[in-house]
């Protein structure tokens, strides 16, 4: 693989909904917040990514975090998300990083949140209190559930060095000067570029976050950076500021810059959807004049453009 880290900046609306409850109590499911903003926690998102990969992958996908395998060459999800299981016998280490690093989805506007009432059956469907003369049968039981809608700002990036390899690091205590540590990298599956790809699917087609019965909302990004880079770094969390409403054009450009200055590749794309900004025309238009930026034509094809840095 040419490229060792990929990565993307995203913003995209998701319609109302609860999508990641926080703590609540019995009756209720809260929206998990920051400040008057909602927020769908990394794990939810991971966890809705590794859904979209066991639903579109055929075989290596049957693990469970709670009992990781750790056998990266016939285990996507614990090559993919790393894992940590203590019970583990040599050789398969007890725990492995993960190549695949997510921030939380953060609400970009503060938020109107509503109340959605959940009214759960009891057992034989509706029935009133008073048809039961013993007083002993269920009632049927009311929740509540905050719902609101918001634009999300997220990032993730991988470490395509690390998809189908084992790190190995040994620390030389022969006390010789620059032997003292190392790392190393086994390879461990053949084909890595199609793994990275059943990964680059699952991140633009993941929707398995809560709710989706009752709220179903979209969550393929709606305006997007990408990059290809050399060397991993996170840089490109930052190139999407919104301030007021309006999406801070001199700082998108500033950390293009950075990005592109070691010969990295970055690419824009949008799905027309000004709730999302309100420069958007201002925006693609200082992407298109960017000479370090390619605007691609579609957001699935960006995606197909981060592919395309594996062949
Ligand atoms: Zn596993």
């Amino acid at each position: 693989m040419t490229q060792s880290a990929l990565g993307m900046a995203y913003l995209t609306h998701a319609q109302l909904g609860n999508h990641n409850a926080g703590e609540g109590s019995k009756q209720l499911s809260d929206l998990k917040m920051y400040g008057n903003r909602p927020y769908i926690s990394g794990q939810a998102y991971r966890h809705a990514i590794r859904e979209a990969i066991q639903d579109s992958a055929e075989e290596n996908v049957e693990c469970t975090p709670q009992d990781a395998c750790g056998d990266l060459e016939n285990c996507l999800l614990c090559d993919i998300f790393g894992y940590m299981n203590m019970d583990l016998d040599e050789p398969t280490p007890e725990k492995r990083v993960s190549p695949l690093r997510v921030t939380p989805l953060v609400g970009q506007y503060d938020a109107d949140v509503t109340t959605d009432m959940i009214l759960q059956y009891a057992p034989g469907g509706s029935r009133k209190k008073d048809d039961d003369d013993d007083g002993n049968a269920e009632e049927n039981k009311i929740g509540y559930r905050e719902l609101t809608d918001n634009v999300y700002k997220g990032a993730w990036m991988l470490d395509c060095d690390s998809i189908g390899q084992r790190e190995r690091e040994g620390f030389d205590d022969d006390n010789e000067p620059g032997h003292r540590y190392e790392r190393d990298l086994d390879t461990v599956v053949e084909d890595r570029p199609e793994r990275v790809q059943i990964l680059l699917d699952g991140l633009k087609n993941a929707s398995g976050l809560a709710g989706q019965a009752r709220h179903m909302a979209d969550f393929m990004p709606d305006v997007v950076v990408a990059t290809a880079n050399d060397t991993y770094s996170q840089r490109v969390t930052n190139t999407l500021h919104i301030e007021d409403g309006e999406l801070n054009i001199p700082a998108f450009e500033s950390v293009v810059e950075d990005l592109t200055h070691d010969g990295g590749d970055v690419w824009v794309a949008g799905t027309h959807n000004p709730t999302v900004m309100d420069n958007w025309d201002a925006f693609f238009d200082a992407a298109e004049a960017d000479e370090n930026v390619t605007v691609c034509d579609s957001v699935s094809d960006c995606y197909d453009k981060l592919a395309a840095t594996l062949d």
